[in-house]
């Protein structure tokens, strides 16, 4: 599909005079009916609740849109708890999936009331020492082995650290049930990034059997079962869009097969989605301050690899449009590059643009989730701006620019000072 921007370069120019590039800048307009979407999805449940996940794009000012929309929230530290906190979610509203976690982070999901995601079967021992088993508690399940669809593989839970074995799942409930809790949840994230509408009625069929298999064995109530997140965006303009409706309705099948005959057509469903939530409603604006001509051609931007490092880290491919040049000829071939001093900071490789020119503004697609958020300090780089486009077309900073205070604020110059005297 055709990639658009959402933001023209006369709107790009006015929001410049206040706040400089680089930015990122998110549509509200397009968040809210992205949520909307989902909830409308998966209507047909009950329960159903999109915990948005924080660390995708951790910014009080979009959590709190999103949860006007009537979502909840995942998070999986304890500043992110915080930053729910702030914002006055609490309770069944947050969903803490963590690991490897913490004895501070436990407890404060725990005063919390979030509906707390056990990752592992010795993280039963582990809750009850440090704050006790809430009634409500979930578990999150691995099945080994690679997980395919059809003859593709989409990923290899064998390999990955997350979640228990099926017979730990077991275990676990037991105990927690002997320690008094009374409803469960079920959690797994098998693949991320998919771009097919069956990855997620893939994973309800696994964890909707599984369901069945645990209610049996132990008699626990399954409350809900969180299919976490890892629906993709169509990053590329040759790649399919996923289709909320489709995918909806193919988890919807797989329910009444499988669990409205075994008597539990009560399950709520839950989805911890970041990156089809936000991504494709945010985007990196930059400028193009420099240009030169070795053995190819670089167009060097204002912005580098420390405001979006998914190409560097994962060779990821943004799309990028120059604002203003939308219907110019695609006849010149760049590498777009940042200015760390490392050569990966490239946001594209062999790109073909238009011809760009010193101060043409050029906006990096899909950067609303794992964009800032994954953003870092090396080469003294700052993070950027965050500006909120309103759904009147107005504009809102959202998270000023860091400063080189802020750079310098975790060091304490006194005993550089004392030698000065
Ligand atoms: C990262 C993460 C998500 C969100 O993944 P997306 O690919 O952004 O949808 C959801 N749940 C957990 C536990 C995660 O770690």
């Amino acid at each position: 599909m055709e990639k658009k921007p959402f933001l023209t370069l006369e709107q790009a120019r006015e929001i410049m005079q206040d706040i400089p590039t680089p930015f990122h800048i998110y549509d509200e307009k397009a968040i809210r009916e992205k949520a909307r979407a989902v909830n409308k999805a998966f209507s047909w449940n009950k329960g159903f609740k999109e915990y948005f996940a924080v660390k995708a794009t951790p910014n009080p000012y979009l959590m709190q849109i999103l949860h006007e929309e009537g979502c909840g929230m995942d998070c999986s530290s304890y500043t992110e708890l915080l930053l729910c906190e702030a914002c006055g979610i609490t309770g069944s509203d947050i969903m803490f999936s963590s690991n490897v976690t913490p004895v501070e982070d436990m407890q404060k999901a725990y005063q919390l009331g979030a509906y707390i995601n056990l990752d592992d079967v010795t993280h039963v021992p582990f809750i009850e020492k440090v704050c006790g088993v809430p009634e409500t508690i979930c578990c999150r399940f691995n099945p080994g082995g690679l997980f395919s669809m059809g003859n593709q593989i989409m990923d290899n839970p064998g390999d990955s650290k997350y979640g228990m074995t099926e017979d730990q799942m077991v275990e676990a409930y037991k105990k927690l049930m002997a320690d008094g809790a009374k409803e469960f949840g079920i959690h797994a994230f098998l693949a991320s990034n998919t771009v097919t509408n069956g990855y997620y009625p893939e994973l309800a069929g696994i964890l909707f059997r599984l369901a069945v298999r645990l209610h049996e064995k132990t008699g626990a109530h399954i409350k809900f079962i969180n299919l976490s997140g890892g629906i993709g965006v169509d990053y590329r303009p040759d790649q399919p869009a996923n289709d909320i409706m489709a995918i909806g309705e193919g988890v919807r099948q797989q329910f009444e097969a499988i669990l409205t005959p075994a008597g539990m057509g009560d399950v709520a469903i839950f989805t911890e989605l970041g990156r089809y939530m936000l991504a494709p409603h945010g985007a990196l604006v930059a400028t193009c301050i420099h240009q030169k001509h070795i053995y190819k051609e670089y167009v060097g931007l204002d912005a580098c690899a420390a405001n979006l490092m998914r190409p560097a880290m994962y060779g990821a491919y943004h799309h990028i449009t120059v604002l203003g040049k939308e219907n110019e000829m695609c006849d010149h071939v760049y590498d777009v590059t940042g200015g760390l001093c490392e050569n990966n900071d490239k946001f594209a490789v062999n790109r073909v643009l238009p011809k760009i020119d010193i101060g043409d503004v050029i906006y990096i697609h899909d950067t609303g989730a794992h964009g800032f958020s994954m953003g870092y300090n090396y080469n003294g780089k700052l993070r950027s701006a965050e500006v909120l486009l309103c759904e009147d077309g107005s504009h809102k900073l959202i998270r000023r620019a860091e400063t080189p205070a802020d750079y310098f604020a975790t060091f304490d110059f006194s005993p550089f000072w004392e030698k000065l005297k």
